[in-house]
């Protein structure tokens, strides 16, 4: 990106995009925002607030075309007319990320990926930093924009959620810390629907990396496996896993009802018991926090207290309540099958699942045994529902329709004994019936307190 001739052209006047803006003015750069649809008013008031040049309803391409770099949001899609026109155009495009990072200074980063389990970790990571004294900020998909950040208070560290699609537009991006902890299928729709795209896409995160950096990465997982068996990486591997075969000295392991984390000769060690967060796919973000925080220099004690503190995050296999001996576990953020899969695996009781929604074409496949032993009665939530009565129709006794968060509720709690559990955990995106994941899991909380 050359900043000499410097018109910076963003993409999408949210988070994201209005952070660019404010780090580019910053920076020196001519910027002019480009909204589609209509700006929210918070984001409206920055951009007057700064006298950054925008337009709302429309693209106007006289005044795209002239960029010398292109911010676009990671919500646009590269099938667009408008991206196609632009990469036609031969202009640069960068994810907000990937510019932030041109003006990151000497602070240091931790970035983690994967198909599930980023904002936990993400979360998780922050803490252990923030607790230990850390000069620390959260960024990325969880929510803050990383060239936001930097444009208004920079900070000596970085933990930052990345997605695939902010990952895809990455050119030079290089983390201190990149942390993989699974892939399997998702958003295949943005992928061509090649598994394989969207591998390549996840494993950008550790693409510009040196042997100085550090790859934390699941050794367990398939997709992973595979990958690193035909490519090779330049930074520092650090593995973890559930089996105690670990590769190499450093890493994470479980086993004896414990987590263990090596780093350096330095060992730690904790009864999985002791973590906040409930399930074997915590401990897998446990594992990974943990091991990037003992790089970044957190102590071992540190650690424990943080450990032990830690509630999760709301929407992620969260209980709700207990009325007449049935359990209510918001899962709402599950939005994939293998999700669902962990949330399954670690439901001791009885089940009654709430399942459904925007489809991404979905195989469940991956649950059945689960479904099988575990779940008593299904409620679809969906709009189309046709997938889960296919796969499941023959499994189940029990699979009620139902057209929103009341009624399923109401449906699973008719259905419910002394002792089952109630699980939302729908496998699917939420925008057919609601306005995203916290409007669904905020509506299923609702009526079961209205129960
Ligand atoms: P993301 O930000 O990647 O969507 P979250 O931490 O918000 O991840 O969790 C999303 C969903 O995935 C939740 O339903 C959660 O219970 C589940 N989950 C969390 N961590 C993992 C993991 N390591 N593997 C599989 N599922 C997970």
């Amino acid at each position: 990106m050359s900043t000499s001739a410097k018109r910076l052209v963003i993409l999408g006047a949210a988070e994201s995009g209005v952070g660019a803006a404010l780090l580019g003015i910053q920076q020196g750069w001519e910027v002019f925002v480009s909204d589609g649809g209509k700006i929210k008013p918070p984001f409206r008031e920055v951009l007057d607030a700064n006298e950054i040049a925008f337009e709302e309803g429309v693209h106007s391409m006289d005044k795209i075309l002239n960029a010398t770099c292109i911010v676009k949001s990671p919500g646009i899609s590269d099938k667009t007319k408008l991206v196609q026109e632009v990469r036609g155009a031969g202009i640069e495009v960068c994810s907000e990320i990937e510019f932030g990072f041109r003006y990151k200074g000497d602070s240091r980063i931790i970035a983690i990926t994967g198909s599930n389990g980023k904002s936990t970790t993400t979360m998780l990571t922050y803490n252990l930093l923030k607790d230990s004294g850390y000069d620390v900020a959260l960024v990325g998909n969880i929510g803050y924009s990383f060239a936001g950040q930097i444009a208004k208070k920079p900070c000596e560290w970085y933990v930052m959620e990345i997605s695939s699609f902010q990952l895809d537009d990455t050119h030079t991006f290089r983390p201190d810390v990149a942390v993989l902890l699974n892939i399997t299928p998702d958003h295949l729709d943005r992928y061509d629907y090649k598994f394989e795209n969207y591998v390549a896409s996840k494993f950008r995160i550790t693409k510009f990396q040196h042997n100085s950096d550090f790859f934390v990465v699941n050794q367990d997982d398939k997709a992973i496996q595979q990958y690193l068996a035909s490519h090779s990486v330049n930074a520092t591997t650090i593995f973890f896993t559930m089996n105690d075969n670990i590769a190499g000295d450093d890493g994470g392991f479980v086993n004896n009802e414990k987590i263990h984390i090596n780093y350096e000769g330095e060992y730690f060690d904790m009864s999985i018991h002791d973590l906040t967060i409930k399930g074997k796919h915590n401990q897998y973000n446990s594992m990974a926090a943990g091991i990037s925080a003992r790089i970044a220099g957190v102590r071992k004690v540190k650690i424990r207290e943080t450990f032990t503190r830690f509630k999760g995050l709301d929407h992620r296999l969260e209980y709700v309540a207990t009325i007449r001996g049935v359990d209510f576990v918001n899962d709402s953020k599950a939005t994939n099958v293998n999700s669902v899969w962990f949330a399954l695996e670690s439901m001791v009781k009885p089940t009654i699942l709430i399942l459904g929604g925007q489809d991404k074409g979905n195989d469940y496949t991956e649950i059945l045994e689960l479904v099988k032993h575990k779940v008593k009665a299904i409620i679809c939530l969906g709009v189309n529902n046709q997938s889960i009565h296919d796969t499941f129709d023959s499994l189940v006794d029990t699979i009620i329709d139902t057209t929103s968060a009341t009624e399923a509720v109401h449906a699973a709690y008719a259905c419910a004994e002394n002792g089952d559990v109630v699980l939302l955990a729908p496998a699917c995106a939420s925008f057919d019936r609601f306005n995203n994941f916290e409007d669904r899991g905020e509506q299923f909380k609702e009526a079961v307190r209205n129960l």
